[in-house]
């Protein structure tokens, strides 16, 4: 543990990746009111990343150094052999993360046990009826499932509650179930895009009074990072680029961001050669001042984008890591011997 944590801090101080965000399929089954995905037709005819090409990059990216791969989409349980890129990937001892809708996690969840070091299910209230419509298809009850099987299986499953001006007034409710199942509750600030407005001042300062609640994870940073109007171009903090590895199901490597790419790198047979392409040099000297780069809170690359510069937001985003990590070990640990001795 101490030695992955060295290894990590190294990594940030070098300004070398850390995190590869790997599209394993572009196609998912919900319907979701603040993503593209399911709307976009072309999406649906793009094949799902191949076993070949994920092994082949697996390797490569972890004698480049990464320590987190986040397997993603759309939904990831789509790709028919996610099992067996999660079975490589702890192989190579990377850190894996899966984001679900969970419609698919009841008849995978054997296959995916004991391989997903983050396991996420989405879930945006502890009503079926505003859960579903935010999901755009029926799939409370499937979370609630997911839930019980993945406990039965030994998962520690986060739930990721996105915040929207729809459900923001839910997050007491969610609250206490994260407490009552000693499960995180990681918060998720919907971003401007694609015509989204993103989300309001009213939304974050309501939300954020739960920050210290056990059980709960808030990245004020990101709040704060906000309300300061997010990215500027003319003095950037993204570091999207410097932190992040971002491939496409096609097998290539997106520039400068999954959102916004601009150059897509064919990887063919050698990641290695893509990653030091004149395409991507020049994504990292331009990374956050890209005319769309203006006001940009996309929390997947400001998230590690903020432990690559010593200010503010990189101390008020460390805390709640530590937070979340005592939660999810120590405090659970704690909690269970202290039932146990009753
Ligand atoms: S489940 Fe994820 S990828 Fe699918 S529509 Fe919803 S947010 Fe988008
Ligand atoms: S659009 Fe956002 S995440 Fe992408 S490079 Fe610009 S600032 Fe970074």
């Amino acid at each position: 543990m101490i030695i992955e944590n060295l290894k990590y801090a190294t990594r940030i101080f070098r300004n070398r990746p850390i995190l590869c965000n790997y599209y394993v399929t572009y196609r998912c089954n919900a319907r979701c009111v603040f993503c593209d995905f399911w709307q976009r037709r072309n999406y649906k005819q793009i094949p799902d990343a191949s076993l070949e090409d994920v092994v082949r990059n697996l390797r490569e990216l972890r004698k480049f150094g990464i320590i987190f791969v986040d397997f993603t989409g759309g939904e990831p349980l789509l790709n028919k052999n996610l099992p067996h890129m999660l079975e490589e990937a702890k192989r190579l001892k990377l850190i894996t993360s899966v984001t679900t809708n969970t419609l698919l996690y009841p008849s995978r969840a054997e296959e995916i046990r004991g391989l997903v070091d983050i396991l996420h299910f989405s879930l945006d209230s502890l009503n079926p009826v505003i859960h579903d419509r935010l999901r755009g298809v029926p799939v409370f009850d499937r979370v609630m499932e997911s839930i019980s099987i993945a406990k039965s299986l030994g998962e520690q499953p986060d739930l990721l509650f996105t915040i929207t001006e729809q459900n923001y007034r839910e997050f007491p409710e969610m609250v206490k179930f994260a407490q009552t199942q000693k499960l995180m509750l990681v918060t998720n600030p919907v971003f401007p895009y694609f015509g989204n407005a993103g989300i309001t001042e009213k939304a974050l300062q309501f939300v954020e009074t739960f920050h210290n609640q056990p059980y709960v994870y808030i990245n004020r940073a990101f709040h704060r990072f906000i309300r300061a109007g997010g990215n500027r171009v003319e003095a950037p903090r993204c570091r999207g680029v410097s932190a992040t590895v971002v491939i496409s199901p096609q097998n290539e490597l997106l520039l400068p961001c999954f959102h916004h790419r601009n150059q897509a790198v064919p990887i063919g047979s050698s990641l290695a050669r893509a990653l030091q392409s004149p395409q991507r040099i020049k994504a990292l000297r331009r990374q956050g001042t890209y005319p769309f780069c203006k006001n940009c809170t996309i929390n997947c690359y400001f998230d590690p984008s903020f432990l690559y510069k010593r200010d503010v937001y990189f101390f008020e985003s460390f805390l709640p890591k530590i937070k979340y990590w005592f939660d999810k070990t120590i405090r659970r640990k704690i909690t269970f011997s202290g039932r146990n001795s009753t």
